[in-house]
Order: C-alpha cells, then sequence, then structure tokens
C-alpha cells in the first residue's frame, strides 16, 4: 500500500469528521483481525472510506470471518448462494435487528430470500410500516393530513438487490458484510440508517446462475491439475444477462419474486447491485428518459448519485461518476419495478470483482464535466475494492436517505398522487380492450399480467360508446387515475425513439397490447372514468366450457381457434384425445369457426368427453360446441410432433425465452445441442420438428463453433456440482459441421420440419437449404428492437391460421437478417415524402402520427394558441406504395411480410430508412422434399413480450406434416 500526499489525507479526514462518526465517538471496540484482512486485501489506501476501513466488534454477531473463515472480499473466494444465505440467517438469529423471509424459488429450487434489518422496534412493528407506505402509495382516500402524519411517521424501505448478473460476483460477498455492520454498528452514521429506514437486502436474485459461476471460477482453484470448465453456458434454467430485462413481461421466477415483494412492502427506493465500469457508476443514465415516468423520478436518481459521487471524491475516492451510460428508456430493467409504482430504482456498476483474483486494470478515461475524477491509467484491482466501493456509496446512499427521510416521502407522495391526477391532467383516460377482441385469450393474459403488476382492471357494466365507438358490456378498462397508472401507460402506449438521441441501450419499442395482438384502445376522453365499471378482483379468465346441442345425438365438438396460445396448451395436455384441425372455415350451430378449429368426434374419444371438454374449456378458456352433423369441411389430425429444440453450445441467451414460451404452454421438447444434430445420421426416427432458436449471426460460426486446444466440459463434477443441469458435456467445443448440415437437409427432405428464429434463419440461408430465398442487406436501415407491422397475405397456410390480416411483430435489425424472396416489394421508392423515420420529434409517446405528453402537465398545454395558427395549414397525409400480392416461387411461401408502406411500417421504437425494411419477408416457409423449412426474421419468442406471436410456432408443430397451404386431397383425412 502506498499513501498518495498530505493534501488528499487531509481532506480525507476533514470531510470524514463531518460525515462519519470519529473511533472515540462510536466508543465501540474494532474486530482487529477482520480489519487487518479487509486492509490486507485493498490494493490502495485510496479504495478504502471511513465507512469500511474497519469492521466493529460483536460478542454476539458472527462475522463474515468467523462463519465462512474468511472475510467479504477475501482474494480468491468466492460463495455461493446457500452459503451466502446462510451466513445472513446467522446474523439474523444473533440480532434482533435482523430477519429474513424466502420471497421466491429459483426454476432450479434454490431459495430466493429477502433479509431486513432495522432497529429492533421497527423490525417488531414491521407490518405497520408496510401497510403505511401501501396507504401513502395509494392517494386515493387519503387526507393530506393523514398523509403528513404517515410520513412523519413511518420507516421507510430501501431495497438493495444483488447478483442479478451472476457473472457480476461481488455484491453477495458484500451484502454479508453490509448486514453484519447494520446489526452491529453503533456509530451514529448507522444509526441514523437504523432508526430512520427498514434496509431490505436480496444477497442474490439469480442464485441458480451464482452457483454456476462459483463453480466456473473455483473449480481450477480446487481442482488446479484437471480439466474444468473455462466459460459459463446457462446461469439459469433460460437466459442469462438479459436476466434483467424481464421486467414487463415478468416470466422468470425472479421477476415474479421481486414484483410480489415490491407490492408487498412498497420500498421507496429500489438499488440493484452490477458491475461494469471504473471504479464506481451510480447511474442517474443520459436519457432520453421514459416518456411515462415522472420526471421527478430524474431529480431524485440525480440528487442522490450526485451526493454519493461529491462524498465518496471527498474522501479520495477516484473513479465515481454519474451521468454516463444507459437511457432510461425501456421499462424492461428488474429496478424498473420501482419506477412502474412511482418509487425511486437504481443502479450500480462497480468495477468487476470477476473470479476474485487482483488483476492490473488500465483505463483511458476522458475528463469530461460528468466524470472529472477519472479512474488511474493503471491500478491493481481486488475484489475487496469492489466491496468496499459498493458498500460506502451503498451505506451513503442509506444515509442521505434516512436523513432525509420525509423529504423523500413527501415526492413519493407528490409522484402518487401526480399519478392518479395523470388522467384528467395528461391523460390517456384509460386504455379499453373491447369485449369482443377476436383473441380473448390473448387478451386475458396480458390483462392478468397487468394485474401482477398491481394495476387495476376494471370491467364495463354495460355498453359505452366513446369518440364514436361502441364497446361491448364487459369489456375491461385499465384506468389512469389509479396510482400505478404509469406503469400501465409505460406498457400500453406506443414509443417513439429519434436516432438523434444517445444509442439505444436495448430496445427502443415495446408495446404490449400490439405484441400480444390484443387491440387496447388509447382513450382521451375523460367521459371514459364516469362510465359504470367493476374492479376485476381476480385473475382475468377467459369463460369457457361445453356448449350442448339443442336436439339430436352430439356426433362432434367444435373449438374454434383465433390462435390462442391456450389451445397449444390443451392439445399437449390431453395426447388422448384424437383431434381434427378444419382446413377451411365453415359454420354450425350457428356460429362460424376459422381455418384451424378443432373438430372431435364422439365416436373417436372418451365417452365422457362432453363433460371432460365441459372442464378443459373452463380451465383453457375455450366454448366446444356439441354439433349434431359432423361439419363438411376437409380436414387433417392434430398429432403431436415429436420435438428438439437445438442450441449451439455458444449462447443460450436468446433461445432461452423459446424455451419459457415452450413450457409456459406446456410444449413438450428434446434440448438437443448441435453435436446431437451432427451425430445423428437420421434425425427422423427421433423427431418429427427441429426448432432452432436465436444463436449466433453467423451460420460458419454455427457450424464451427467454439474452438480451443483444451476440452471445455461442462459437466457436473465434485468441483463443479451446479452445472450441466440443462445441458451436459464432456467438452462443448465444435458446432453443428458440415455433416449437421447434411443431417439437417435430410431430415427435412425427408419430411421433417426446420424452424429457424431470427439470425438462426442464416443457417439455411448460407447453405442454400431454402430454395428461392437469400438475405438482403440494408446498411442504411437503422430498425433497433420495437415493434414493426407487417401483414398477412394469405390464409390458407396452416401457419397463419386464427390470425388476422396484420400482425405486431418484435424485430431488431442487429439480431435478424433481412430476407428476399425475389418479389417485388412495394414501398421501396424513393420519394420526397415522409419515409416513417423518428426524426420528426424527440423521443417521446406514441406513434409517428400522434403528439408526445409531457408527464406532470396538462396534455394541452400551449394547444390552444397553437390552434388558431394550425387550422390555416393543410395537414399532409403520408402513404407510400399499396397493394396485395401473393407468396414467393411456389417452393417458397412468404406468409407475413412487413408493411409496405414507410409510414405504417413502425409501430413503436426507432426507424431510419425505412424504405429498407418495407415489405420484406417476415415468415417463409420453404418446401424442401417432403418437409419444410420455416425461416423468422421477427421473432416471435422474445422476453416473453410476444405473446402474440407464439402461435406462429405453434401452428408448425400442430400441424406438422400438414403445412402444406395446397395440401392434396388424398393427403386430408376426410
Ligand atoms: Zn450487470
Amino acid at each position: 500500500m502506498r499513501s498518495s500526499g498530505p493534501a488528499r489525507f487531509l481532506c480525507a479526514l476533514a470531510l470524514a469528521a463531518i460525515l462519519v462518526p470519529s473511533q472515540s465517538s462510536a466508543q465501540q471496540a474494532i474486530d482487529e483481525r477482520y480489519t487487518e484482512l479487509i486492509r490486507e486485501f485493498t490494493t490502495e489506501e485510496f479504495f478504502l472510506t471511513p465507512l469500511v476501513d474497519h469492521l466493529p466488534a460483536s460478542d454476539v454477531v458472527p462475522t463474515p470471518l468467523e462463519h465462512l473463515g474468511y472475510i467479504a472480499g477475501t482474494r480468491d473466494s468466492l460463495t455461493y448462494a446457500e452459503d451466502v444465505h446462510d451466513y445472513m440467517k446467522a446474523v439474523a438469529e444473533a440480532s434482533p435487528r435482523v430477519t429474513w423471509t424466502r420471497i421466491g424459488v429459483s426454476e432450479e429450487g434454490r431459495d430466493i430470500l429477502l433479509f431486513l434489518a432495522s432497529d429492533e422496534a421497527t423490525l417488531e412493528s414491521l407490518d405497520e410500516h408496510k401497510a403505511l407506505m401501501q396507504r401513502l402509495s395509494d392517494p386515493r382516500g387519503v387526507s393530506e393530513e393523514e398523509a403528513a402524519r404517515i410520513i412523519s411517521e413511518v420507516k421507510p424501505l430501501y431495497w438493495a438487490t444483488g447478483a442479478i448478473h451472476s457473472s457480476e460476483t461481488g455484491s453477495p460477498e458484500m451484502l454479508m458484510e453490509l448486514i453484519y455492520r447494520l446489526a452491529v454498528d453503533e456509530g451514529q452514521f448507522i444509526r441514523d440508517i437504523r432508526e430512520n429506514l427498514i434496509v431490505m437486502i436480496t444477497p442474490v436474485v439469480e442464485p441458480d446462475g451464482r452457483n454456476k459461476v462459483v463453480d466456473v471460477h473455483m473449480a481450477p482453484r480446487r481442482n488446479p491439475d484437471g480439466t474444468n470448465p473455462s466459460r459459463t453456458v446457462f446461469w439459469g434454467q433460460y437466459v442469462y444477462h438479459s436476466n434483467n430485462r424481464d421486467g414487463m413481461a415478468l416470466t422468470l421466477n425472479l421477476s415474479r419474486a421481486i414484483t410480489g415483494t415490491y407490492l408487498e412492502y412498497m420500498p421507496l427506493v429500489v438499488h440493484d447491485l452490477h458491475e461494469s465500469a471504473s471504479y464506481l457508476y451510480t447511474s442517474t443514465g443520459r436519457g432520453p428518459y421514459n416518456a411515462w415516468l415522472d420526471p421527478m423520478t430524474i431529480s431524485e436518481w440525480n440528487r442522490l448519485a450526485h451526493h454519493e459521487v461529491r462524498t465518496l471524491t471527498g474522501w479520495g475516492v477516484p473513479g465515481v461518476y454519474t451521468h454516463d451510460f444507459y437511457d432510461g428508456w425501456t421499462p424492461n430493467y428488474m429496478f424498473w419495478v420501482a419506477h412502474l409504482h412511482n418509487s425511486i430504482g437504481r443502479f450500480y456498476e462497480t468495477q468487476a470483482a470477476r473470479n476474485a483474483a487482483d488483476y492490473v486494470l488500465r483505463t483511458n478515461q476522458n475528463r469530461t464535466w460528468d466524470r472529472p475524477n477519472t479512474p488511474l491509467r493503471e491500478v491493481v484491482w481486488s475484489i475487496r475494492n469492489n466491496v468496499n466501493l459498493q458498500q460506502s456509496g451503498l451505506l451513503v446512499a442509506l444515509n442521505e436517505v434516512a436523513l432525509n427521510r420525509e423529504e423523500y416521502l413527501e415526492s413519493f407522495w407528490t409522484r402518487s398522487q401526480r399519478a392518479v391526477a395523470k388522467a384528467r391532467t395528461e391523460g390517456p383516460a384509460g386504455y379499453v380492450l373491447p369485449a369482443d377482441d377476436r383473441r380473448p385469450g390473448q387478451q386475458a393474459r396480458l390483462l392478468r399480467l397487468l394485474q401482477t403488476h398491481g394495476f387495476e382492471v376494471h370491467r364495463t357494466d354495460e355498453a359505452v360508446t366513446l369518440d364514436d365507438r361502441t364497446y361491448p358490456a364487459g369489456s375491461y378498462v385499465v384506468r389512469m387515475d389509479q396510482p400505478f397508472s404509469r406503469g400501465a401507460d409505460m406498457l400500453l402506449d406506443r414509443q417513439f425513439y429519434s436516432p438523434d438521441d444517445p444509442r439505444p441501450y436495448d430496445d427502443v419499442g415495446w408495446t404490449f397490447g400490439a405484441l400480444f395482438d390484443t387491440e387496447t384502445v388509447r382513450v382521451d376522453d375523460v367521459a371514459l372514468l364516469d362510465v359504470g365499471m367493476t374492479l376485476e378482483e381476480g385473475p382475468v379468465r377467459v369463460a369457457g366450457g361445453a356448449v350442448e346441442a339443442d336436439r339430436g345425438t352430439t356426433v362432434a365438438w367444435a373449438i374454434h381457434y383465433a390462435a390462442d396460445n391456450d389451445l397449444t396448451r390443451f392439445r399437449f395436455a390431453h395426447e388422448d384425445l384424437v383431434l381434427h384441425a378444419a382446413r377451411e372455415s365453415f359454420e354450425a350451430g350457428n356460429r362460424t369457426f376459422g381455418p384451424g378449429s378443432f373438430i372431435l368426434r364422439s365416436d373417436e374419444n372418451p365417452a365422457d368427453l362432453g363433460g371432460m371438454l365441459e372442464e378443459a374449456g373452463q380451465e383453457y378458456g375455450f366454448e366446444a360446441v356439441a354439433l349434431s352433423d359432423a361439419p363438411s369441411v376437409p380436414t387433417h389430425e392434430v398429432a403431436l410432433p415429436r420435438i428438439a429444440v437445438m442450441h449451439t453450445w455458444q449462447t443460450t441467451q436468446n433461445e432461452g425465452w423459446l424455451r419459457i414460451g415452450l413450457d409456459e404452454f406446456g410444449v413438450p421438447y428434446d434440448y438437443i445441442s448441435v453435436h446431437e444434430v451432427r451425430d445423428t445420421p437420421d434425425l427422423l426416427d427421433r423427431w418429427d420438428v427441429i426448432l432452432f432458436g436465436p444463436s449466433v449471426n453467423s451460420a460458419l460460426q454455427i457450424v464451427d463453433g467454439l474452438g480451443g486446444s483444451q476440452p471445455i466440459p461442462w459437466e457436473a463434477t465434485d468441483v463443479t456440482p451446479n452445472i450441466g443441469r440443462q445441458a451436459s458435456s464432456p467438452d462443448i467445443r465444435g458446432g453443428l459441421g458440415l455433416e449437421g448440415v447434411l443431417n439437417l437437409q435430410r431430415f427435412v427432405e425427408g419430411g421433417g420440419t426446420l424452424i429457424t428464429l431470427t439470425n438462426s434463419s442464416r443457417l439455411p440461408l448460407h447453405f442454400g437449404l431454402a430454395p428461392g430465398v437469400s438475405e438482403r442487406q440494408a446498411s442504411d436501415l437503422w430498425a433497433p428492437g420495437g415493434v414493426f407491422r407487417a401483414r398477412i397475405p394469405e390464409t390458407e397456410s396452416p401457419l397463419v391460421w386464427g390470425f388476422g390480416e396484420e400482425i405486431a411483430v418484435y424485430f431488431s435489425q442487429g439480431q435478424s437478417p433481412i430476407l428476399n424472396d425475389g418479389r417485388p416489394r412495394p414501398g421501396t421508392q424513393v420519394a420526397s415524402e415522409p419515409d416513417g423515420s423518428t426524426t420528426t420529434r424527440r423521443s417521446s409517446r406514441g406513434g409517428i402520427d400522434e403528439d408526445d405528453v409531457v408527464q406532470g402537465h396538462g396534455r394541452d398545454w400551449g394547444q390552444a394558441s397553437m390552434q388558431a395558427y394550425r387550422e390555416r395549414q393543410e395537414e399532409i397525409g403520408g402513404g407510400g406504395g399499396g397493394g396485395s400480392w401473393g407468396g414467393a416461387t411456389p417452393a417458397s411461401r412468404t406468409l407475413v411480410r412487413f408493411h409496405e408502406d414507410p409510414m405504417q411500417l413502425l409501430y413503436s421504437g426507432g426507424l431510419v430508412n425505412g424504405r429498407q425494411l418495407v415489405s420484406s419477408p417476415a415468415l417463409v416457409e420453404s418446401r424442401v422434399g417432403d418437409g419444410h423449412i420455416i425461416m423468422f426474421s421477427f421473432n416471435p419468442f422474445w422476453r416473453g413480450n410476444t405473446l402474440g406471436s407464439y402461435a406462429f410456432v405453434f401452428n408448425a408443430l400442430l400441424h406438422h406434416g400438414h403445412l402444406r397451404a395446397d395440401q392434396d386431397e388424398d393427403e386430408e383425412d376426410r
């Protein structure tokens, strides 16, 4: 260690005297051994602060050193999730200032825990504080007097969450030490926190991934002479780094645990701990900020961040800064659970702890206005440095909120009030989901998701007419005069992202109604708020059951098909039933049944079919209609295919969202690697359908796979007991190989179905497996992840059964090839007309033809004087080419195409040079021999956001073997 000069030292002393108690005033013994080790593992004096340069001693509460045998941030030591939990439980056991509860269980069955630290009396009355925060979060029926009383009494909660990103290893170590300090430190600084706050700590949000990463990092230390894994292929069951992008769709157990816990405790701040920046980035983002968030929230971000930067910089710590990467736009991050509900969400990026070994860190950072205290050109970094900085920053933030508790609570109260007022100020009044939606199952699934977020859903008591449109009785309403209106608005509104804004950090468009293919009507008319409606108390479900025939013998039952995912779930859950799909629509029992509707004949099925369908109809939300005559319509049998989902060993990130979708709807599959395909000459013996989810961008990379001179194992051993669960191999090197390509070709030619999603479609394209289809370069296109309109030009193919003529799909230019089927593409001609680019205004809400709304303002501010001016102007309508067209060459059919009008192409997100994408094939089916290759350019399985598109793949599974629209007579079963 070295000192870096007396000036810095004096400055630090002066600040320390103000901000933290001196040793003498604390009058608390120091744990000498622990303190010695803190200093040993800290590489430089300036990576210590007065808050963490020592550890107070305790006679009753064990330190990490006493419990684990090492201190938090020990070189070469990382702690498994269970051991982190055991230590923190031991603290809770020993101290009345700490308690804990289980808030969830991971997909692999590990606990997700919440620890709470405060003073003894507060913890004893925890339920009262939770109830007061609930009261404050919903201003309806709370007077200003009551709010003032709550603000003076309640101890708000501040939630720190660690290790959602398993490769970012320091936070669980740090949080162990933090909870010890919160329990035992008698200094004024910590006492202020304890007496004014309830600190919530979830040390390991993703325990499955944590354990795998600890396995991989610790294996070489335990087994130095053996062959050890050198990379982490899986974290959790499904995805890795994107696990914190699940905050909107809530598909992962961890996301539901976090949201459920948030709604129960209503913490004022949610603070997520990450590692990627030098040395400590306390986030504010750089914008464009989310257009639905109360702008006050951004001010709070800055207040907290600048306080941390100022304090740590004052203590002489270099490289603490704010206002850096991340836009603050997309509400899918886990910590946005706070913003969806008027609290403050934030995150840190600390210099990475990696595998807990020391390393040389070099940086070359410009001295910008937001980062004048630059990190050093080079320095030795350690996991203890990481623990020091995270912990110091977090303690400073906790102390800031503790000392200014009432201000932060008043701000929360104001934001909650403004959220309720929103319906009548900035609008909209609400969203209506019409009772006659053509995909009621999708509608109900979306509404249940909103309910899981804590958003209220109402149902109209009678038919209502608004803006010249009549909505039937029983239509659903998401009111914007509810406390969490902003969160609901964020999910349901349209997004507009300008390319002139900083480069987006993630998706820029996500509108959930569109991606669920269910209609959500944004209603500005405040008359909506006075319509008679009733709050839905339980989860929204579609009514269903068996509709008996009036007369005659029931010879068959019919179930209308509108691509509802639950019908796929029903089919796979009832293998015993014999089902046929109607290849055309038909009329029966005074109803119209669309193509793909299920027909169940009484003579082919169990005797109690009616009773069984009554029960199943209620569970899956369909009506089975009894028919006294079998419909005279061509059909084929809906036989269950044998399905494989193929992965590459190179990345499981995006394909995990495919598996989570299949699992939700009970679709069984074998999970295989490219190696099994490479090594299985006769794939048709084992599978009917091979699903290849998103993988890597290059076909040759799929063929080559991972390289290297040493084997890379991914299997459970004594030193790596937590890996090899989803898939296992003694050596994951190598790819599909040319043998694998030939095996796939033989599989398809023999009658198999190969389905490729997004970039994996490059495999059949590159090897010419799909005749008539190629990739088209579109170098000037700018289309980051967003929602795009596409057309479904034909209805005959089983792949598009149940869909309408248009569909909104998720597309991201960086993730997918743009397909070319050789057909003319209307809408591509260069014109002086607007081309749909989102350059016309700043990033904001709405579509290209809509207006921005600034939250917290009246929606019509400034409009009256603009109106007179506007009246003299003529609006110029947009529009590009038009017309319709059929499929491509006979061997390939384009079943879904991006919209031909550049002004209509983008639904939500950002776009430049949309003419490069218009009319491009989005879903192509190629007939190869007796089989099919189905290529998606959009992603039908993206982060649980795209439930409206799942059924394109489900259709392929259900109608495997019958996919040709021009099916020969003799291939049909009647
Ligand atoms: Zn991270």
